[in-house]
């Protein structure tokens, strides 16, 4: 068996000073040659390993046969956005580590080739196929861009219904645009994406927040026969130690927001710099703590460390973000918590105290935890702190329309089967109900909740 074709990448000293996208991704060879290693398994376990069950095998076929334009139709048989997915869906836990080739070799690079097939090829959606005449032009409201709600909104469009999506911030997409950085999900991507699904009618009405500007009882007022709310988990997660509040502390959340939507990046272009130190210390392990680490590097930090509080083994960023934040340069220091941020006498950070730690039993988590070891405490110098430590459920439409059940963190809590909620005709769905969680995630709850709207629409004529 030949050796997984590895993708054509920026190099790290090239890349660290601005912010393309790292991979180029395939070309036509590649991809072609890199689709030869499937074996076009009968059973093919990769299916069952994509929330949202792409014909995995089907689709690599005709790569390999050179027609990418047939490839990426039977990809969008099930998902609308192949090009973000093929570049940020955690392949390695999903499709990929339950294909066969993975028992002996590397297994076959699905979302490589799905991206290629999405960067490759044109495909116009059509929504003529699916339309379900009793239900045509049935008003339906949609609270949320990103990859939840635009995928309930073009499943229910394709069958005819009319969708508004409502949207607090200034551009659709959720997390994909203002969350993920540049350089490793390109905006034009994501806009190409949307683009797309607005060819199916839907209508985004952006800088609309409900609970504020309009509430879930309007909306039905105004007509909307049924709801689907998609707010994410935009609430970012602070330690609770003495020094938070200082100047040059960010949450991730923040840090991300003012580079990627407010272009940061794009200083003096866009009047919205960021400051950022000489030595920034990020606390967390996942993708946001990679994301935000190789963003501040990219700003200009001269040393950027990771505090995380396991090991290396239990770090939960993808793999290869964490092997690209490596060949970048960010440092990690392992199992260390930071119990105190310390400010200089205008108020910005200079020192976090941290206390080290050894692992003990796994927790409900599965992942081992970590214990403060006494005494172990060590001040490092650091002028920039942000904290990616966890994002939380986005409160305002719990907290404004309280009659929604939900959980002990704030998630409205649904059905998983058909992502009803406690209200008939509000559904729910992505990171506001499971908490952080992935794109392709979110994306499959959208569609359920896409089914179940469609039968009760149905049932409620
Ligand atoms: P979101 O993408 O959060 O979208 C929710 C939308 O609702 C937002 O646009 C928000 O403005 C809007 N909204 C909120 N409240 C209201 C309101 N009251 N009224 C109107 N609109 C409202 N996942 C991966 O699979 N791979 C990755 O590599 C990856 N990297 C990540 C990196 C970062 C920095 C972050 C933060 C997350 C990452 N994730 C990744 C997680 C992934 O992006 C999320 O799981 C996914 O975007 C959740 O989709 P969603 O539609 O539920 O919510
Ligand atoms: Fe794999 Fe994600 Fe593509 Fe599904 S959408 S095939 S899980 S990369
Ligand atoms: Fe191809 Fe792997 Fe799927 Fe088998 S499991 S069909 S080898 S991608």
């Amino acid at each position: 068996m030949k050796e997984r074709v590895k993708d054509r990448k920026q190099q790290p000293s090239e890349r660290i000073k601005n912010f393309n996208e790292v991979s180029f991704g395939y070309d036509e060879k590649q991809a072609i040659e890199e689709a030869s290693r499937c074996l076009q398994c009968k059973k093919a376990p990769c299916v069952k390993g994509c929330p949202v069950e792409i014909d995995i095998p089907r689709f690599i076929k005709e790569i390999k046969n050179g027609n990418f334009q047939k490839a990426l139709e039977i990809i969008y048989e099930k998902n609308l956005l192949p090009a973000i997915c093929g570049r940020v869906c955690p392949q390695e836990t999903q499709c990929e580590q339950v294909c066969t080739l993975r028992k002996k070799f590397e297994p076959v690079a699905i979302g490589k080739l799905e991206r290629f097939a999405a960067d490759y090829a044109n495909f116009k959606l059509s929504c003529d196929i699916n339309q379900i005449p009793e239900i045509k032009n049935k008003k339906v409201a949609v609270v949320g861009s990103g990859p939840a709600g635009l995928a309930c909104a073009s499943e229910l469009a394709r069958c005819g219904i009319k969708i508004t999506i409502f949207e607090a911030l200034h551009k659709p997409g959720g997390v994909l645009v203002y969350g993920i950085p540049e350089f490793r999900l390109p905006k034009k991507i994501v806009e190409k994406e949307i683009n797309q699904l607005l060819t199916l009618g839907v209508e985004i009405k952006t800088n609309v927040i409900i609970g504020k500007t309009l509430t879930i009882e309007e909306l039905f007022g105004i007509g909307y026969k049924a709801i689907f709310i998609g707010t994410g988990a935009g609430l970012p997660n602070f330690l609770g130690i003495p020094g938070e509040n200082l100047l040059r502390v960010y949450s991730a959340n923040e840090f991300l927001t003012r580079i990627n939507l407010m272009k940061g990046y794009l200083f003096p272009e866009y009047d919205t710099p960021v400051s950022v130190g000489e030595r920034v210390a990020v606390i967390g392990g996942g993708n946001v703590a990679m994301d935000s680490a190789r963003s501040a590097l990219r700003l200009g930090a001269k040393e950027v460390v990771v505090l995380y509080r396991r090991t290396e083994n239990e770090i939960p960023a993808r793999k290869e973000e964490y092997e690209n934040a490596l060949e970048e340069g960010i440092k990690f220091i392992f199992l260390v918590q930071p119990i105190e941020i310390i400010g200089d006498e205008n108020g910005y950070v200079k020192f976090i105290k941290v206390i080290h730690n050894k692992l003990g039993e796994p927790d409900e988590s599965g992942r081992r935890k970590p214990i403060p070891i006494e005494g172990s405490e060590e001040i490092i110098p650091f002028d920039t702190t942000i904290v990616a430590i966890g994002q939380s459920p986005s409160p305002l439409i719990p907290q404004t329309y309280p009659e929604l059940k939900t959980g002990k963190h704030g998630n409205i809590i649904v059905d998983p089967e058909t992502c009803k909620t406690n209200i008939k005709g509000i559904y729910a769905g992505g990171d506001i109900a499971t908490g952080a969680a992935t794109v392709i995630s979110a994306m499959g709850m959208g569609k359920k909740a896409a089914k179940s709207i469609i039968e009760y629409l149905k049932q409620n004529p």
